[in-house]
């Protein structure tokens, strides 16, 4: 059977780092060499460090290609994914393929973990730009916030993102996920912008939690703290994290897709990937959705067990099931 093509396309959908972003989802949910704490897709269900053509290449780009063809006009073409889009083995022809249909500038959104690799630095060296993350200072922190896949060692991503970041001729933002009463500490902070001083990307973009995160002790680092942190940091510095979840100025879902997740709360409360897999999106178009709706009022997030659901705020639906969904 084939699969549909259109399931690996997604937006354009705003982006506070990209503009109109076309997303690509390269992998299935959840398959990631990381299992952040802050993640908002929930907790890692595939941990793995192997490349695999996780999506067909030729329906991805065929999915793309009919995407384009109807007129949409991004500021980028995005790949990233439900987990770490470099898990794809088929990256670099997807890059290749994407550049022979179309001049829209393409960006990689990856953790990171692989860029060591020379097949990865390869594939991505086509990109023209690459968003990476580095969240922790040292390996014990890294252990602890991005509880990485056993095969990955914090000092190979460090040496990575260096190497790449070397060699790579557009331009890397590097993004640090600061936690509060983590690595928002003002000494672990310092650790982390003494190795982005190697690393040397164009920019440092620091972030913070804005959505329920996949464990609940992540907490989120206030705007003014963030904006002093900065100065911490080597070269150009920007501060993108948006309001926290409740509180941003989402744009509106579109009627029927807005219809259709609040037909589905009000039976229950779902999360991120029930509602994506019941409107046969990527989970993230689906939280971008969610994000709107919960800007509006009528939804809320809540977190059992590390998990997070939507519900309709003042509807009838049952409490979430205190374990798997
Ligand atoms: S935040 Fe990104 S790198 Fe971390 S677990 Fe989620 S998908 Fe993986």
């Amino acid at each position: 059977m084939t699969a549909n093509p259109a399931r690996y396309v997604y937006g354009p959908v705003p982006s506070r780092r990209l503009g109109r972003s076309l997303g690509v989802d390269l992998v299935p949910l959840k398959t990631c060499s990381y299992d952040c704490v802050y993640c908002q897709l929930g907790p890692t269900s595939n941990p793995t460090t192997e490349r695999r053509e996780y999506a067909p290449v030729r329906d991805v780009l065929s999915g793309l290609h009919a995407t384009l063809a109807s007129g949409s006009a991004p500021d980028y073409i995005s790949l990233a994914g439900s987990g770490e889009p470099t898990l794809h083995s088929g990256i670099g022809e997807i890059i290749r393929g994407i550049k022979a249909m179309s001049a829209v500038p393409v960006a990689v959104l990856t953790n990171g973990s692989l860029l060591w690799r020379e097949d990865v630095q390869r594939d991505l060296l086509q990109a023209d730009l690459v968003l990476p993350s580095l969240d922790a200072g040292d390996e014990a922190m890294f252990r602890r916030v991005n509880r990485p896949h056993g095969g990955v060692s914090f000092a190979q991503v460090v040496d990575g993102l260096a190497s790449f970041t070397r060699q790579f001729s557009g331009d890397v933002w590097l993004e640090v996920f600061l936690l509060g009463g983590l690595t928002a500490e003002p000494h672990e902070a310092r650790k982390i912008a003494a190795l982005v001083r190697r690393i040397a990307p164009t920019r440092v973009q620091l972030n913070t939690v804005t959505r329920p995160p996949a464990d609940p002790s992540a907490r989120r680092v206030g705007l003014k703290a963030l904006e002093g942190l900065a100065s911490l940091f080597p070269g150009d510095v920007d501060v993108v994290c948006e309001a926290p979840w409740g509180h941003a100025p989402a744009g509106a879902a579109p009627a029927a897709i807005r219809d259709d997740i609040m037909a589905m709360l009000a039976r229950r409360p779902c999360t991120a990937a029930d509602v994506a897999n019941g409107l046969g999106v990527p989970p993230n178009e689906a939280i971008k959705h969610l994000d709107a709706l919960v800007s509006e009022g009528v939804v809320g997030p809540r977190v059992v067990d590390g998990r997070c659901y939507y519900a309709a705020v003042g509807g009838q639906s049952a409490a979430p099931p205190s374990t798997e969904a």
